[in-house]
C-alpha cells in the first residue's frame, strides 16, 4: 500500500486544444513548488497522483499544493493492487464521523464484482468492526471513495481539501501591480495571479516623509505574494518625493491626489514596457476614497497606454479583508506605517475631477523631467 495525494484540476479541463499546454504548465508549477520535498508526480486520466514522499513532509506538501493556482482539490489517500479483501482491511481506517457511505467507481471492468456490490460488502465490513456507526446513503458525515482503475490499482480516500482553483500561474501574460502597503493592492495582485497572470510590482515611497519601515512592510507583502507567484517576486521601488513636493508647490491642493495618480500611472507604464508587462494592476475599488470615482479613474486611465485591470473594483471592503486574511497579507497590511498617499494629503480632494482642469493644473509642472527623475531613483528588489 502506498500513500498518495490525488490532485484534481478544474477549469483547465475546459480548454479544448490548449489543454495539454495548461496541463504541462500546471505540472511544471507543482514540480517547482515541491522541488525541495522529494516526491514523484504521475499523470492519470485527468488527474495527477503524487507519491513517494516522506511521511513527515506530508503537511508541508499539502500546504504548498493548496497555494497552486489551477488545482481544484486534493485528497489524501492510498493506492494498492485491486483486491476485495485488501479493500475490506483498509477502508475502516478511512471512515470518520458517525454515518458513512461508500462510493465505488469501477473503471476496470475485469474486476469481478459490480460497484454496488463492492460498496455493500465494504459497508458490511466496516459495520462488523464498528457497530456504533451507521450507513447513510443520502447525507453521510463521511463518504469513502474507491476508484478501481484499469491499470489494476485501486485508489481509496475520504478527505478532500479545497484548493485555490483559478488558472496555472504564467498562462495569462504579465501584469505590473501598483503595490502600496494597504489591504487592497496585495489582494488585487493575488486575484490576477489566480487568473494565471504573472505579477511584478512597483512601489512608490516618499522617503524621508515615509519611513524605512513603511518600505520594509511593502517588501514583506511582496514576500507573502511570492508564494502564490511561482516563488519569485520583483518589486520596483521608486521615489515619489520630488513629484509630491512639486505638485504641492505648484498645483491646487485639491488636485494633489489626482495628479499623483497620473504620475504613478505614467511611471508604471514605462516600467511595464521595460519588464514586458501587458497590463497595469491596481487595488482600486469604486467609491472607496476620493480617487476611486469614475471621473478620477478616467483621469488616471487617460495617461495609460496599457490596459488597467482593477480586479477589486466591485468588491466590498469586508470581502477584500476576508481574502487578505485567507492569503496571509492582512496582518502585515494593517501595520501602522504611512503610505506616500497620506503625505501632503489635501483636506478637500476633488472627487469628480474634470480632465481639462486636471491637465491645466498639471501643465504647471515639467511632467517629463519629473517622471525621468523618479525613474532614475529606481531600485529593483528581487524577493
Ligand atoms: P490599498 O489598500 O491597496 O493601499 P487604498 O484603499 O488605500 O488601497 P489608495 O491609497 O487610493 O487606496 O490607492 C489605490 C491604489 O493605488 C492601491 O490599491 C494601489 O494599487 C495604488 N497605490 C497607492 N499607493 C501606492 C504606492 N505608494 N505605491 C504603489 N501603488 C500605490
Ligand atoms: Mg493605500
Amino acid at each position: 500500500m502506498e500513500q498518495v495525494v490525488i490532485i484534481r484540476y478544474g477549469e483547465i479541463f475546459l480548454k479544448g486544444d490548449n489543454r495539454a499546454y495548461f496541463e504541462n504548465l500546471l505540472l511544471k508549477n507543482i514540480r517547482n513548488t515541491l522541488s525541495p520535498l522529494p516526491c514523484r508526480l504521475e499523470r492519470i486520466q485527468g488527474r495527477l497522483i503524487l507519491n513517494g514522499f516522506a511521511e513527515e513532509d506530508r503537511p508541508e506538501i499539502l500546504r504548498r499544493l493548496q497555494r497552486v493556482f489551477g488545482i481544484h482539490s486534493i485528497s489524501e489517500g492510498v493506492r494498492f493492487p485491486s483486491d476485495l479483501e485488501r479493500m475490506k482491511e483498509i477502508s475502516p481506517d478511512f471512515v470518520y464521523g458517525k454515518t458513512f457511505r461508500f462510493t465505488v467507481n469501477r473503471a476496470d471492468k475485469r474486476f469481478p464484482k459490480p460497484s454496488m456490490e463492492v460498496a455493500r460488502e465494504l459497508g458490511g465490513a466496516v459495520l462488523a468492526q464498528r457497530p456504533d456507526l451507521k450507513v447513510d446513503l443520502h447525507h453521510p458525515d463521511c463518504t469513502v471513495f474507491l476508484d478501481i482503475r484499469e491499470d489494476g490499482n485501486t485508489y481509496l480516500y475520504s478527505r478532500t481539501l479545497d484548493c485555490q482553483r483559478g488558472m496555472p500561474y504564467g498562462c495569462s501574460g504579465k501584469g505590473l501591480l501598483l503595490l502600496s502597503g494597504g489591504i487592497d493592492s496585495p489582494v488585487a495582485g493575488f486575484s490576477m495571479a489566480r487568473r494565471g497572470m504573472k505579477v511584478e510590482a512597483v512601489h512608490f515611497h516618499s522617503f524621508p516623509y515615509t519611513s524605512v519601515q513603511a518600505r520594509e512592510k511593502v517588501l514583506e507583502l511582496g514576500r507573502i505574494l511570492k508564494d502564490y507567484c511561482g516563488g519569485e517576486m520583483k518589486v520596483y521601488v521608486v521615489s515619489f518625493t520630488q513629484i509630491q513636493q512639486a505638485i504641492h508647490k505648484h498645483c491646487r491642493d485639491s488636485f494633489m491626489i489626482t495628479i499623483m495618480r497620473r504620475f504613478m500611472m505614467r511611471i508604471a507604464n514605462r516600467l511595464a514596457r521595460e519588464c514586458g508587462a501587458q497590463a497595469i494592476l491596481t487595488g482600486e475599488s469604486l467609491g472607496q476614497v476620493a480617487s476611486q470615482t469614475p471621473e478620477s479613474i478616467a483621469s488616471t486611465d487617460s495617461v495609460s497606454e496599457l490596459p488597467v485591470f482593477r480586479p477589486l473594483i466591485a468588491e466590498d471592503k469586508q470581502d477584500i479583508v476576508a481574502v487578505a486574511k485567507r492569503i496571509g497579507t492582512f496582518e502585515t497590511s494593517i501595520l501602522p506605517y504611512e503610505d506616500c498617499c497620506t503625505v501632503f494629503l489635501p483636506k478637500n480632494p476633488v472627487i469628480h475631477p474634470k480632465l481639462h482642469q486636471v491637465e491645466q493644473e498639471e501643465a504647471k509642472l515639467d511632467v517629463e523631467a519629473l517622471t525621468a527623475q523618479a525613474l532614475a531613483s529606481l531600485e529593483v528588489e528581487t524577493l
